[in-house]
């Protein structure tokens, strides 16, 4: 029989070797040891699964698990086991044999926590052959599975509102990361869950550092960022499968190790290269949105956008799979004026949307553009868009730690508006900005609109500058493109109000690349080592290694040996005895057990 922990934090220290609970870990852990239903909506990272995996070693019986994806279940089986915990699953993916060991643990009651999918939890027979087993909790995973706002809907999971009467007086807990108002009453009412107790915690991610640049140079952009990362794994994503693959055969030209993945690819390559991710470290992943979903990797260092990503919620949630760890952790996006242009065109030409469906997909990317924009902290303006609250800056994005400066952007906003006017708002931002700066064309003399008094009106400005207001004036709505018309600017209804000067215009003056260098060398780069002294991270290497050729020779990954943060500590600590290894977050009794002495020898050394 396996055993049970006589209270949460015995089973926290001495399985995780963990040393507090995180934020309201230990409440609704509490909430379900007394025996009440619980809904969990924490961000990424925040630490959801030992808000049922501590009551599952705590209770008597068995806890069963219901998780929408084979590999994120077979994943933290892995994560479990690795532990010294009792845990399974039953899956499709498994062979007939795995299938019938399981079962064998199971009736012995030999088992803590089984893992299924919703399919499976209520099969009759699947009822029948937990037979004399005695359930203790039930938990329902990603639980806003079963919205039908998620886009993510899964039929068979409409069936767990069965569970209560399936599983009469055995408690249940449901846990998302997906918090708004609309999937929260799809999981209260679809999920039977009127009366648990329900646990929000803030959205925010602290660790995870923001910056959004205009593109210059895309690929020299990227670089620069990458070049901060050696030796830590991330995710590049590109809009088009195209993009992914140039820009992994790219990159590997570039000296990194990348690999490229996408919805078209061979199905086993898929695997392949997911699982490729999982187990290496230092792997740059390109790959077009169809990544992610079951990734659990926790030490994704960073998330990097080369295209505006499909809304602020898609943003996020790309962005959140950098740091669940909890260490510092960097994301970056690159967008242009064509961008938007692409985006605004296919919205706009999407014959299969109603008009209501395009002013919806408008005012996501407008909501997307105001992020992009903003002079102000990112994180506050990402908060704020999930209505959340954050008052003072973060001074962990990039608007904080290099303020943008503004300019009054009144004037020249007025002659770009004047220039599209008076040459009819048929003309490119390419001619506009020729005609704003008086610069002789053939075009412009075509036209005639060197006679024109907008013509050399805008000279105090560089082209970049021009190309930056229109940039901006076009993500304010100010202006639009006429896809009909070949990409010419056309004014909106907004537009009159700026010419009447009845509204001010404050633009964002963007940054050169001689002030991103010096950004980027005052942000310090936010990877694993960041924070350690030289020394320390020459042993963080060395312990990074040793851990690579563990995770190698027992065929798991690296993560489940020992989390980063665990080698971060022992880099600053440099334990040299049990006593003082078990000190450290991360150490529990059977990791102790089974590599404790190789890393203590590695650190003496
Ligand atoms: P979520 O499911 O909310 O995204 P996880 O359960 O995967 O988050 O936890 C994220 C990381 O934080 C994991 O590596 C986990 O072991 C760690 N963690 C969770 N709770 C604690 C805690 N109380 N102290 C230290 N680390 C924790
Ligand atoms: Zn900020």
């Amino acid at each position: 029989m396996p055993m049970s922990y006589a209270n949460p934090h015995e089973a926290l220290e001495k399985v995780w070797g963990y040393k507090a609970f995180r934020g309201q870990q230990e409440e609704v852990i509490e909430t379900v040891l007394q025996g009440r239903d619980a809904l969990v909506l924490f961000p990424t990272g925040k630490g959801k699964s030992l808000c049922f995996q501590i009551p599952a070693l705590c209770m008597e019986g068995l806890t069963i698990v219901v998780s929408p994806l084979v590999a994120l279940m077979h994943d933290q089986v892995e994560d479990l086991k690795a532990l010294g915990v009792a845990a399974a699953c039953l899956s499709s993916a498994q062979t007939d044999e795995q299938n019938a060991e399981v079962r064998r643990q199971l009736s012995a009651g030999m088992l803590k926590l089984l893992y299924v999918t919703p399919e499976r939890i209520v099969l009759p027979s699947f009822q029948a052959m937990l037979g004399r087993v005695r359930v203790s909790l039930i938990c329902v995973d990603e639980c806003h599975c079963v919205s039908t706002w998620g886009n993510n809907f899964r039929k068979d999971y409409l069936a767990l509102g069965n569970l209560k009467a399936l599983f009469p007086g055995v408690p249940r807990i449901a846990l998302t990361a997906t918090a708004d108002p609309h999937t929260r009453e799809d999981i209260i009412q679809l999920l039977d869950l009127a009366d648990a107790e329900v646990f929000v915690d803030s959205f925010d991610r602290p660790n995870i550092y923001y910056e959004i640049v205009e593109r210059s140079n895309g690929r020299a952009q990227l670089l620069e960022f990458l070049n901060k990362f050696e030796g830590e794994s991330g995710i590049v994503y590109c809009l088009s499968r195209n993009k992914v693959e140039e820009t992994c055969n790219w990159l590997n030209d570039q000296g990194f190790r990348a690999r490229y993945y996408h919805a078209r690819m061979d199905p086993q390559l898929k695997t392949e290269v997911q699982e490729a991710f999982r187990m290496d470290e230092g792997l740059c992943l390109v790959a077009t949105v169809a990544f992610g979903m079951g990734i659990n990797k926790p030490n994704v260092r960073y998330v990097a956008h080369l295209d505006l990503p499909a809304s602020v919620e898609g943003y996020y949630q790309e962005t959140g799979r950098a740091g669940r760890d909890g260490l510092p952790s960097s994301t970056f996006m690159t967008y242009s004026m064509q961008d938007i242009v692409q985006r605004q065109r296919m919205i706009d030409e999407n014959a299969d949307s109603s008009d209501e469906t395009k002013r919806i997909e408008r005012a996501k990317l407008n909501a997307l553009l105001a992020i992009c924009e903003t002079a102000g902290c990112r994180r506050t303006a990402i908060l704020s868009h999930f209505g959340e609250r954050y008052a003072q800056s973060c001074g962990n994005c990039d608007t904080c730690r290099n303020p943008v400066e503004q300019w009054n952007g009144t004037d020249a906003a007025i002659k770009a508006l004047a220039a599209v006017y008076r040459t009819g708002e048929r003309f490119g931002t390419g001619h506009l900005i020729d005609v704003l700066i008086g610069k002789v064309t053939e075009k412009t003399e075509k036209f005639g609109h060197t006679e024109y008094p907008v013509f050399g009106a805008g000279r105090e400005h560089s082209v970049q500058t021009w190309q930056s207001v229109f940039r901006q004036l076009l993500a304010f709505d100010h202006i639009g493109i006429d896809h009909g018309n070949f990409g010419a600017v056309v004014l909106r209804e907004s537009a009159a109000d700026v010419f009447k000067k009845r509204r001010e215009v404050i633009f964002r003056k963007d940054k050169t690349r001689a002030d991103r260098k010096a950004a980027r060398s005052s942000s310090a780069g936010a990877n694993s080592r960041a924070g350690l002294s030289d020394v320390e991270a020459t042993l963080f290497e060395r312990l990074r290694q040793l851990r690579l050729e563990i995770a190698r020779d027992a065929g798991i990954a690296p993560y489940m040996v020992f989390p980063d943060t665990t080698l971060v500590a022992f880099a600053r600590e440099r334990p040299s005895s049990e006593r003082e290894m078990l000190a450290i977050a991360g150490v529990g009794e059977t990791k102790f057990k089974r590599y404790g002495d190789d890393f203590l020898a590695a650190i003496a050394d």
